[in-house]
């Protein structure tokens, strides 16, 4: 899998952080992004995606600790449309040293630990990993209904027109009011 340079600026080192246990640095980072089939994927720097946590060091690994805000891009359910979703997520993440705390480790069983939840946030190669971190959030933050508005009028199921630009051409367009009681004026009297 290769990676992109938005993807590389997301991998954070920590050595330094590591040499001093209880030691803290912030981070801030700007990204765009949309959500894609498969996650997130960021398309530019200095978007209005901001990701701002402190980085802490512990015996044991990187805990990070603090939000993910601004706009993702994302399609519409309805419309097929991309729009803006607005977002503020509380992150609180921990990255394991490797070899601590994990399945059949020294430290696992004397903290009798079977199983690891999830075993994807370890420290490797002297860096975090930030990637995980925001797809994560971002991927469970996301709401089922992904609508540009909840009054999107979605597509014509017959020509297939985004109705949100305006009506098609299928008939289905709304009448005025007054030429609607203007009409039914007609059918009567076309009734006599
Ligand atoms: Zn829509
Ligand atoms: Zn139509």
């Amino acid at each position: 899998m290769s990676e992109t340079p938005f993807e590389r600026r997301l991998r954070v080192p920590v050595t330094n952080l590591q040499k001093k246990v209880f030691s803290r640095e912030r981070i801030t980072l700007s990204l765009q992004a949309r959500v894609g089939e498969e996650g997130v994927v960021y398309t530019g720097d200095q978007g209005d995606l901001r990701l701002e946590a402190w980085l802490e060091s512990s015996p044991d690994g990187i805990r990070v600790k603090g939000r993910i805000e601004g706009t993702i891009n994302m399609h519409c359910t309805r419309c097929l449309e991309e729009y803006r979703h607005r977002l503020d997520i509380p992150v609180d993440e921990f990255y394991r040293r490797p070899g601590l705390g994990g399945v059949g480790s020294e430290v696992g069983k004397l903290r009798d630990i079977d199983m690891v939840e999830d075993d994807d946030y370890i420290v490797h190669e002297g860096m975090v990993d930030l990637n995980l971190l925001v797809n994560d959030n971002i991927m469970t933050g996301l709401p089922i209904k992904r609508l540009c508005d909840e009054a999107c009028r979605g597509l014509c199921p017959r020509c297939g027109e985004n109705l949100n630009r305006g009506a098609c051409e299928c008939g289905e367009e709304e009448i005025d009011p007054r030429l609607e009681v203007l009409r039914e004026l007609l059918e009567r009297d076309g009734e006599e």
